[in-house]
């Protein structure tokens, strides 16, 4: 028997930036339009190429991100970043659409019982709604794709069976979708399960673009990017210090810190386009202008690169 001394892993990977959406509607307390639109800068300096900027959610549903239009209205001096908000129905598409956004991003559960909790709702019911958020789209040239909440496992019915997805991932076919993220929202994906669902969804759908968002609820996010990357997916979505979590999904946390993700990826000589002391600085700013960071490793540790003076005596270790 002969071991292979490498792994298959792609040389560049793309990475959006989901924090002012995923991250900020997780936090109670008001972060002012200029705090939100600050951070937008920062991260806009680190060489990120995509942004999910916020959500066009009812604003009594998440308060938090009542101001879209102005964050998307003012975003728009940035250039070079491709920018993306989340729309639940026509209605907030509508208002994405008229504050100038260029690409909506959809949203539905896996699950019947995580849909009914999150959108009041059966998942078929969810993609029936899409026909006229479609449509608008189209009419005003506007990009869409699609993603799905809860695609690995739901907290309330366990591990989704991939029959549902690949029914999902017709619908969205045939709605013209061409990009679909994959977002394990609770994180309950471990790394075989990841690499056997991409695997079978590549498979059967081998045009259409799979983007993973992960959240590292239990620890298994960089471990699910891993076996993902393996499946030949390089578009990932993470959030600066690991803010977020979900508010129908009891116990979760952030997704997988965009300074951690970029690190491990610049660890294995993958590519990313993002300057790794920047983000980490932008990190720290992130955390001091939020009050809290979700959980980076980055701010705890550093990175590998930032070696220590060796101590100049032994040190007893017990
Ligand atoms: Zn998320």
């Amino acid at each position: 028997m002969s071991f292979s001394t490498d792994i298959k892993l792609p040389s560049k990977v793309v990475i959006c930036e989901v924090a002012p959406r995923d991250g900020f509607q997780a936090e109670k307390e008001w972060i002012p339009t200029e705090t939100k639109l600050e951070i937008i800068k920062k991260l806009a300096t680190t060489g990120i190429q995509s942004m999910e900027i916020t959500s066009f959610v009812h604003p009594r549903a998440i308060p938090q991100l009542k101001d879209a239009e102005e964050v998307v209205r003012q975003s728009q001096e940035l250039t070079g970043i491709k920018f993306r908000a989340l729309v639940p129905n026509a209605k907030g598409a509508q208002r994405a659409i008229d504050a100038g956004i260029k690409k909506l991003k959809l949203m539905l559960s896996a699950s019947d019982s995580h849909s009914l909790s999150n959108a009041n709702c059966l998942t078929k019911e969810a993609m029936d709604g899409f026909a006229p958020i479609i449509e608008l789209a189209d009419q005003r040239g506007v990009k869409v794709g699609g993603s799905i909440s809860v695609a690995f496992g739901c907290p309330y019915e366990g591990i989704v069976p991939i029959e549902r997805l690949n029914m999902i991932v017709e619908r969205y076919i045939a709605y013209g979708i061409e990009e679909i993220s994959l977002a394990d929202s609770t994180g309950m994906a471990n790394p075989r399960q990841v690499y056997n669902s991409v695997g079978q969804l590549r498979n059967n759908f081998p045009d259409m673009t799979f983007t993973m968002h992960l959240h590292n609820t239990r620890g298994m996010a960089i471990s699910n990017a891993f076996a993902a990357m393996q499946q030949g997916i390089i578009y990932f979505d993470s959030s600066i210090t690991g803010l977020g979590g979900c508010p129908y999904a009891p116990g979760a946390t952030g997704n997988v810190a965009t300074e951690d993700l970029v690190h491990t990826l610049s660890e294995m000589g993958i590519e990313t386009g993002i300057n790794l002391d920047t983000l980490i600085n932008v990190a720290k700013d992130v955390r001091q202008l939020i009050g809290h960071d979700g959980g980076s490793y980055m701010l705890q540790a550093g990175p590998c690169s930032q070696l220590h003076v060796a101590p100049k005596e032994q040190l007893k270790l017990g």
